[in-house]
């Protein structure tokens, strides 16, 4: 029997990295949780922790087509592969789940009454020309560059739910997330943190692209999945960035997770830049620290300390 109170999530992709997340935060408040996921780029064992959970339920199904069978009070859609090697791989698939899952996916909500939030992202911006990114530049996108199936499925799935809205009236929120990093990632996925830390872990260079001076700006998940939480629950349904505004480059990463996995500050090998790769991102979260009272608070050393020894631990 559940409470009376008790509120249903749905976390569509909920077997990735930041969904699984989010599912443990959603079942730790006491929530009814379901997960939809296909298994693309996520794994059952992200939700090894949940599996006996009485309030948790796992369903193996596309984002474009699936039930859920009782009262659902809100959605959160993170089904895309996210990745640069994982989008390259899947570019048919990236661009179905950012149209034909968040459709589907819109309509279930529309149906349950519910809420839907879209993880969407800074790579909406593209390469941008503006420093840092606030909500209101329109961004720098190549719609039919290298990565193009991931920016341009984000760009259209804002279109759709920003129309949802409009049209249906659907309680929407849109959370432009900006790089992040923390345990459960893909150590194979290719991108920056798992690698690095992966590559530091075994005693092997860091694949520094470029001459590593390109920047990133990167929040632990926990944080991440904190913002998305305060976004679902606020008024604003506007875009609000989700990040951490901690500029760094490339090489100083590099050169922090080697020091912190106690290796020489230099092992490293510099590797071509991957094509049209953006040069500087990093988020302005002036709306999201108004809107949501929301910013992060896990620092970069600490957040790659938790990172390093989940990994050693993995
Ligand atoms: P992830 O690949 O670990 O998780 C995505 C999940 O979606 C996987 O479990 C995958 O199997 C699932 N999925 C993909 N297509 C699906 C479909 N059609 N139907 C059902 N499930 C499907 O990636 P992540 O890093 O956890 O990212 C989660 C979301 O956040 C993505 O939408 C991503 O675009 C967005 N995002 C992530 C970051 C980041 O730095 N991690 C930054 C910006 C935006
Ligand atoms: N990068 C790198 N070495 C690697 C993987 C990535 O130098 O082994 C660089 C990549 O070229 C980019 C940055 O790190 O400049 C972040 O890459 P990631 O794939 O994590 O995410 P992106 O922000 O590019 O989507």
């Amino acid at each position: 029997m559940h409470q009376q109170s008790q509120r249903c999530a749905l976390v569509v992709g909920g077997a990735g990295f930041i969904g699984s997340h989010l599912v443990d935060r959603l079942l730790a408040r006491g929530d009814r949780v379901y997960c939809v996921d296909n298994l693309l780029t996520g794994r059952v064992e992200n939700l090894a922790q949940c599996e006996d959970h009485p309030d948790f339920t796992f369903l193996q199904a596309d984002a474009a087509d699936f039930e859920i069978p009782e009262p659902v009070d809100a959605v959160y859609y993170l089904a895309s592969p996210a990745s640069p090697r994982a989008y390259r791989r899947y570019p048919l698939e990236t661009l179905a789940a950012g149209s034909t899952g968040v459709r589907h996916s819109l309509d279930v909500a529309r149906r349950h009454g519910a809420r839907f939030l879209l993880t969407s992202t800074s790579e909406v911006y593209g390469d941008p020309q503006v420093h840092p990114q606030r909500e209101d530049y329109h961004g720098n996108v190549n719609p039919v560059g290298p990565r193009s199936m991931y920016d341009e499925a984000k760009r259209f799935a804002e279109a759709l739910v920003t129309a949802y809205s409009a049209t249906f009236g659907l309680q929407t929120r849109i959370a432009r997330i900006f790089n992040t990093y923390g345990p459960r990632m893909d150590s194979e996925d290719g991108r920056v943190v798992p690698t690095f830390v992966r590559q530091a872990l075994a005693g092997e260079p860091l694949t520094v692209a470029g001459k590593g001076e390109q920047t990133r700006s990167l929040c632990y998940v926990d944080d991440t999945v904190a913002g998305l939480l305060a976004l679902l629950d606020s008024d604003e349904s506007a875009p609000v960035n989700i990040g951490n505004p901690h500029e760094i480059t490339v090489l100083e990463l590099a050169r922090t997770v080697l020091s912190l996995c106690g290796r020489k500050p230099d092992d490293m090998v510099f590797v071509p830049l991957p094509p049209e790769d953006p040069q500087r991102r990093c988020p302005d979260i002036t709306r999201a620290t108004s809107a949501l009272s929301w910013r992060p608070t896990v620092g970069l050393e600490q957040g790659l300390r938790l990172t390093i020894a989940a990994a050693r631990n993995g």
